[in-house]
């Protein structure tokens, strides 16, 4: 139900009352990742590679998968998981556009080329039907971005890339722990590659950290970026030669305080996401038939998950609560203390200018068509879904426990605000064009 007292904004109490410091504090650090990091510093250890081994061994044992190779960034590891699935110069990868530039911007060092499809306008996750029309002989992979923890329809996109025998990189940047009908995602395409850095579910600090079931792939990735790791033990005859030296010119190794972190921060991660998601979930059913907003999160019984939620997002629908802009709604929101409600998530990469006219290599010619034979930019109005993501999305609180106490507040808002969305139409100045931002905020809220 919705309730009709006075708006903060207007002059009414605050419905968020709570004063807090661990509601929304992340990650959660004890005195065992304190002791983990300080023994590194104190052994001199940061360089080496035993803990980032054993990090390697607990989080493929953790993911089920046969390989894992930790990196000192997501950016690094899916640079990596781009040239190990065999990405060279003029080729494309398919990605969708409404993400972090590093789900794909590595591609261009590696003289190929991203090509941007349409993401589902429910799951916000590339859309599977608009893929095959964007093939070309030139497109190696596909890269699926679980986005900000829903799973992507890996079923179909499988089946889209066993068809036309692409690899498939998902990026799990967002969805650490997520399922996909059950299974993780990150183990169901050819690699996975994902951030670990703080802002982030699975948060160790920088790192980043990538999966594989595929012995060719994990060695094309030691070869890339770990020249320590690229020597006997690697058994392609194409890279052995090479061994010694990093076939990318990449030193991508992982610090060993973020392994040492994330060895304590992965036995309890699952117990942790575990509250999260029935702390989001509670929050959700609480607003559940309410006009105007609707929950980014798989069917119940699905099979299917949120993972740890990572900056979660819920769905505006302004023509039920007359038209109102999700700018002026989040403005309202915030006056009750829910601060984190910001209107947009990521803006669409395919209309910023590196993608249209940045010559960063000196090609006398746009990167992104340097070794293209047509010009496959894509401009205003190329991708509609995509660009009318950020007037109809909006960031919700990303509660970290599951304290009813305290989500009611935030509910209490969410309902006078719909309550009163008649009022709040009458200095309502509309979105701004671009609603959102090229980085999601991943803010660390501790509220005075
Ligand atoms: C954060 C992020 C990355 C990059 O990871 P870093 O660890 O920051 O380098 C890649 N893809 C997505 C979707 C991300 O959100």
């Amino acid at each position: 139900m919705v309730v009709q007292e006075q708006l903060a904004l207007f002059g009414g109490t605050a419905a968020v009352k709570s004063v807090y410091s661990d509601m929304f504090k992340w990650p959660i650090i004890t005195e065992e990742d304190e002791v983990a990091a300080l023994d590194v510093l104190r052994n001199g250890n940061m360089s080496g590679i035993d803990i980032t081994v054993q990090f390697e061994k607990e989080f493929a044992a953790w993911l089920k998968t046969d390989y894992a190779l930790a990196f000192n960034t997501g950016t690094a590891s899916i640079h990596a998981a781009i040239f190990a699935c065999g990405v060279g110069v003029g080729d494309e990868i398919i990605c969708p556009s409404l993400t972090y530039w590093a789900s794909l911007l590595q591609v261009y060092s590696l003289g190929g080329t991203p090509v941007f499809a349409e993401v589902d306008p429910d799951t916000l996750c590339l859309d599977p039907d608009d893929i095959e029309h964007r093939i070309t002989e030139r497109t190696k992979a596909i890269v699926v971005v679980h986005y900000i923890g829903h799973p992507a329809d890996m079923d179909r996109i499988m089946a889209i890339a066993k068809k036309h025998n692409l690899k498939v990189i998902e990026d799990v940047s967002h969805a650490q722990g997520s399922l996909y009908k059950g299974s993780k995602v990150g183990t169901i395409g050819d690699v996975g590659a994902m951030s670990l850095m703080s802002g982030k579910s699975f948060a160790i600090g920088e790192g980043g950290i990538l999966v594989t079931n595929q012995r060719d792939i994990y060695e094309r990735a030691v070869a890339f970026g770990h020249y320590e790791r690229f020597g006997a033990n690697i058994q392609s005859e194409e890279l052995k030669p090479f061994a010694g030296l990093p076939l990318g010119g990449y030193k991508y190794r992982m610090h060993q305080v973020s392994s040492a972190v994330g060895r304590v921060q992965l036995k309890y991660y699952e117990q942790r996401i575990a509250e999260i998601d029935k702390a989001s979930n509670y929050f959700w059913d609480q607003l559940a038939g309410l006009p105007g907003i609707r929950a980014h999160r798989p069917a119940q019984n699905s099979g299917s998950t949120m993972g740890g939620w990572y900056s979660p997002h819920g769905f505006y629908v302004g023509s039920e609560l007359g038209g109102l802009s999700v700018t002026r709604f989040c403005e309202a929101l915030q006056a009750e203390g829910a601060v984190d409600c910001s209107p947009g998530c990521n803006l669409p990469l395919h209309l910023h200018p590196l993608f249209h006219e940045a010559d960063i290599y000196g090609h006398g010619k746009p990167t992104r068509i340097a070794h293209s034979q047509k010009d496959i930019r894509q401009g205003a109005g190329s991708l509609p879904v995509t660009e009318g993501v950020n007037a109809r999305v909006f960031a919700i609180p990303w509660f970290k426990h599951n304290d009813s106490s305290i989500i009611d507040e935030y509910v209490h808002a969410f309902r006078k605000v719909i309550g009163n969305a008649h009022l709040l139409l009458e200095n309502d100045p509309g979105n701004p064009p671009m609603t959102g931002n090229w980085n999601l905020s991943t803010r660390v809220t501790v509220k005075k």
